[in-house]
């Protein structure tokens, strides 16, 4: 979506198709981060953004032990995204469609999804649609997530994710400020999403273990979770069955080649994130600001995207690797001894953090900004 605003705006004839009815998909998180705000701002839309409902969250606390350890402060990273919003995905790309449509070149088509990329001559010249619809395309830009479909035929990297996580609701009353917050205790780690009248939660499990963890019965999995998420206590009897207790199935992995003739993966369709850190969306839009600063001039001005299309990926594939790194040692260190019940004591650098004020500005920055920041090139026709 935020490469079809781009697009548009540089005067490219740009159509959007998703295959739902609408945006109203609980699963990508919720997180707009500073390096993300920053770019609105320098599209001159934040201002407008932020009269969407979200809550603002200027550190980040993890609660080990019933311990809560501040390990990251946001308030002072320069430019106005001075921290996360907490915006439900659908507010956010409800915006970015309405900002879109302001320009005559825009599109979008809901409940039209992509089966595959239409190839004349060893290059893709557009995509066809699940009704049969050929849509044709100087370039296509699939942008279809984790288990995309237009990226079939790019070679792909499995980096393995050794965890699962179960998504579920708990209802709360509305609080002056964002609790969202992870707790890790007793073999269990648990980040709770403050959505205002309700706590997203995201209990993370070991990968294949869904059956296992639901098998032993929702009272079980009520006590559980209340074991280790003080503000849930007393509310989960709100969570009716476990019918309502969603299995999300965490992938990360790369493709070693992001495009070929015709078109370009990017976001999760080039690189699935963990949710590890809440920073896939911010890099999908990274990527999206990438790709518009290298191509939409020359396409707008009638020139051959073709030969351009490896540059966004050598622009943006340092940031990815470097992030599924983190998320790769993450999975496989804290959060394996977190479900092995083996963290006894919060690790030093997180006592460290707590304890100096002055050192919580540097993963704030890294989180918040992320690695080779992109900021907005491509023209406003
Ligand atoms: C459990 C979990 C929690 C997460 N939490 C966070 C978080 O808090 N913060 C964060 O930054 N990241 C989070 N992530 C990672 C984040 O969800 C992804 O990195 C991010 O959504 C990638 O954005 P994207 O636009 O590339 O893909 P997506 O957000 O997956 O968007 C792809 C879109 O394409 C549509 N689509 C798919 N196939 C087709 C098709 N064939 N035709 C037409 N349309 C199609 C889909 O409906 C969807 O709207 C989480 C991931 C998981 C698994």
């Amino acid at each position: 979506m935020v490469a079809g605003l781009l697009f548009a705006r540089a005067g490219v004839h740009t159509l959007v198709i998703e295959k739902h009815a609408d945006f109203l998909r609980d699963f990508r998180g919720d997180t707009v981060h500073p390096s993300t705000l920053n770019l609105f701002d320098e599209l001159g839309l934040l201002d407008a953004l932020l009269e969407r409902p979200h809550d603002k969250v200027e550190d980040v606390e993890a609660v080990l032990g019933g311990h809560a350890y501040r390990i990251a402060d946001f308030t002072h990273l320069p430019g106005r995204g001075k921290f996360v919003a907490m915006m439900p995905q659908w507010e956010f790309l409800d915006f970015v469609a309405q900002e879109a449509k302001r320009y005559p070149c825009f599109d979008l088509r809901m409940r039209t999804e992509g089966v595959e990329a239409i190839e004349r001559d060893g290059r893709v010249t557009g995509v066809r649609t699940a009704d049969g619809l050929e849509i044709p395309a100087r370039l296509v830009i699939a942008a279809d997530g984790r288990g995309s479909t237009l990226r079939a035929g790019l070679p792909l990297r499995d980096l393995g994710a050794p965890i699962d996580v179960l998504w579920f609701r708990v209802p709360k009353r509305r609080t002056p400020g964002n609790q969202t917050q992870g707790y890790i205790a007793g073999g269990e780690m648990i980040v709770a999403i403050d959505r205002g009248e309700y706590f997203q939660c995201a209990r993370v499990i070991e990968k294949g273990k869904a059956a296992v963890v639901l098998g032993r019965g929702i009272d079980a999995f009520r006590a559980e979770v209340e074991s280790v998420v003080v503000p849930a206590r007393g509310l989960m009897h709100a969570l009716a069955s476990l019918d309502d207790v969603k299995l999300l199935s965490v992938t990360l992995d790369r493709l070693t080649r992001w495009s070929r003739p015709g078109l370009l993966a990017i976001g999760d369709a080039a690189h699935a994130m963990s949710p590890v850190g809440g920073v896939g969306i911010n890099l999908a839009i990274q990527d999206a600001v990438a790709a518009a600063n290298i191509l939409a001039a020359p396409i707008a001005l009638g020139r051959d995207p073709d030969r351009l299309l490896a540059r966004v990926q050598a622009r943006r594939e340092f940031p990815v690797r470097v992030i599924q790194a983190v998320q790769h040692t993450a999975h496989r260190t804290v959060i394996r001894a977190a479900l092995a019940g083996t963290v006894q004591r919060a690790p030093w650098i997180i006592r460290l953090l707590d304890r100096a004020p002055l050192l919580q500005r540097i993963p704030a920055r890294v989180l918040g900004l992320g690695i080779r920041r992109e900021h907005i090139r491509s023209p406003r026709a």
